[in-house]
């Protein structure tokens, strides 16, 4: 069987290797670089307590994703030979004076809370909620591995390679591409990110509905510490900190809709900046060394796409939106599992 991917992030490419490891044909179409957009840009917590709305089942496949996420680091470095910098370090959801004690976790003072993040000294928090299982994993690291894996096991990797449009009633699929023309494939899978609804959808002739998928621009800023000053993740709104094994200590972010506009905004970063510094102040002195943004992937339900487009052979999986990093294990189980079975 024969599968063309469109989209190379962290969605697209895990479900081409698991596709590839299933002994199917893989096509891995993007329009830039693979990992070039959001899937390379994010700061990759994984927090299984991100929230989804109840009826949709995400929260439990969060869940899913974060428990098998070892598993998944640890198989994807032996076969890509290739380290991979994750951690389960634990979270700290502050809590300020006067707010409500939120979150799953133990209830810490303000002073145990200071032994876990000795930066918090001087903040002036009231206390925190101990997240235990809550981890962060380098997402460059991940699809440098999802490159490497995919190229041994044969994955076909087309950068430079946009697809216009997808044909798909019947058991062949014409993927129309703008600079490799028309492709065939027994199965398609629109994982195009933020762009995924650019991508026409038609049956025999007819288009067919896709939902919306629209881009929520994030920024967030980097410092150099000592590998090791900061511990756990710390939350507070929308203010988050993490720290990667090499002392790269990431600060974010900001929520913003608009639309595919690259330019780094100097008035968020110095906002960003700002929040950081009074949450840790015993770390964050100097200014940030560095400053990016990415385009989180939407729907307007707020909670991805993952099914078979009716009477189709083809299959959407787009809208992550703040989760695609944590929840590419478990789409990618379930995306390959379906298609192989089909
Ligand atoms: C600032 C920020 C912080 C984040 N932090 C976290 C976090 O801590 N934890 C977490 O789990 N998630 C986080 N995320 C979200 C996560 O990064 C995304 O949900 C995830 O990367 C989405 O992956 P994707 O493969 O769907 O999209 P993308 O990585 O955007 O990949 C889509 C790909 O499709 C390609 N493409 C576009 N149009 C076409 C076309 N027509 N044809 C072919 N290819 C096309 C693009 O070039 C791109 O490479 C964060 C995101 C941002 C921006």
């Amino acid at each position: 069987m024969r599968v063309i991917i469109a989209g190379a992030g962290i969605i697209g490419a895990s479900a081409a290797w698991r596709l590839s490891q299933g002994g199917a044909e893989v096509w891995l179409l993007d329009a830039g670089r693979l990992g070039g957009e959001a899937s390379a840009a994010g700061a990759g917590m994984l927090a299984p307590g991100a929230e989804f709305p109840a009826e949709s089942g995400w929260g439990e496949m969060a869940m899913l994703s974060h428990a098998g996420y070892g598993e998944f680091v640890r198989e994807l470095c032996v076969e890509s030979g290739l380290g991979i910098d994750y951690r389960v370090c634990g979270a700290l959801d502050i809590v300020m004076e006067g707010e409500e004690v939120l979150g799953k976790g133990e209830a810490l003072t303000a002073a145990e809370a200071a032994v876990l993040a000795p930066g918090l000294r001087g903040s002036g928090i009231a206390g925190a909620v101990h997240c235990a299982k809550d981890a962060v994993v380098d997402p460059v690291d991940v699809m440098r591995s999802l490159r490497r894996v995919c190229t041994a096991r044969g994955v076909r990797v087309m950068e430079q390679c946009r697809v216009l449009s997808i044909r798909g009633r019947g058991a062949v699929v014409h993927v129309a591409t703008e600079a490799n023309g028309v492709l065939e494939a027994d199965a398609a899978v629109v994982a195009s990110g933020a762009w995924s609804s650019q991508i026409a959808v038609h049956g025999e002739e007819e288009a067919l509905p896709v939902p919306e998928a629209f881009p929520v621009r994030g920024h967030l800023v980097g410092y150099r510490h000592e590998p090791g000053s900061l511990g756990p993740i710390v939350r507070h709104g929308h203010t988050y900190l993490l720290q990667r094994g090499s002392g790269r200590t990431i600060a974010g972010t900001s929520q913003e809709e608009v639309g595919f506009e690259r330019k780094v905004d100097a008035a968020t970063v110095e906002d960003i900046h700002k929040r950081a510094a009074a949450l840790l102040p015993g770390l964050i002195g100097g200014r940030p060394e560095e400053s990016w943004m990415g385009f989180r992937p939407a729907t307007r339900s707020y909670t991805p796409e993952l099914r078979r487009l009716e009477g189709t052979r083809v299959w959407l999986a787009y809208g992550h939106f703040r989760n695609g990093i944590l929840l590419a294990p478990v789409t990618a189980a379930r995306l390959s599992g379906e298609i192989l079975a089909s």
